[in-house]
């Protein structure tokens, strides 16, 4: 427990875990723009964001639009037919389900159209301040296995080991560092371990062959 407060210390004089990455306005805004960013860019999302919330940004906007309309805004990002037709869907459901606001219950927000625990996890915090886990994203998830505190592939068994491994108040944190690190220095690919400030909580840098890499 020790070194993993340690570790989440030496991150955070790094960066700044206090705050996500996307733009937004609202709950809604920050639903859709989270539903975008799976396997894309926080800057790609909120270079179309910028441009398609001035056109739709309510659940009845985007309920009343053609699934074609939508994808014509989002084309740029990844996976955009899917995102649209999931958008429209979750549009939907928060007005017949929820009187058109999203939802302020983790239980409530999973059962939206596109919307897993990750997404979930980053609304409930940056949209209403409420910390129920830690979102695992494709950065989490490798920098888990890198320094030990998950074995598994599944992000949400990999949330199950975070959330026993590290202490509930450093959870908003934790929706941040991994992220941040794995963008700035730990990619996928080639680590810039040299410029690491935690190499040494680090299995992955002697072990490159095993978990993680
Ligand atoms: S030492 Fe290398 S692999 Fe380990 S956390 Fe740092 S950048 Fe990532």
């Amino acid at each position: 427990m020790k070194k993993v407060e340690e570790l989440i210390n030496e991150l955070s004089k790094c960066y700044d875990g206090e705050k996500g990455s996307l733009d937004f306005e609202t709950p809604f805004e920050l639903l859709v723009a989270v539903m975008l960013s799976a396997q894309c860019t926080d800057a790609r999302v909120n270079i179309v964001t910028k441009d398609l919330f001035k056109v739709a940004n309510t659940p009845e906007q985007f309920a009343n639009m053609k699934i074609s309309d939508i994808e014509k805004l989002v084309s740029s990002i990844s996976f955009y037919k899917n995102k649209s037709k999931h958008i429209k869907e979750a549009s939907q459901q928060i007005i017949e389900k929820y009187g058109g606001e999203v939802p302020t219950e983790m239980e409530d927000l999973v059962t939206l159209a596109g919307v897993g625990r990750k997404t979930a996890n980053v609304v409930m915090l940056e949209a209403f301040n409420k910390c129920e886990g830690i979102a695992v994203d494709t950065h989490a998830l490798r920098l888990s296995q890198r320094f030990g505190l998950s074995k598994e592939d599944d992000p949400s068994k990999v949330e199950q080991d975070l959330l026993k491994k590290i202490p509930k108040k450093y959870w908003p944190l934790m929706n941040h560092l991994f992220v941040y690190h794995g963008r700035a220095i730990c990619s996928a690919q080639n680590p810039k371990c040299d410029e690491c400030t935690v190499k040494k909580y680090c299995k992955y840098v002697s072990k490159p062959h095993e978990k993680g890499a």
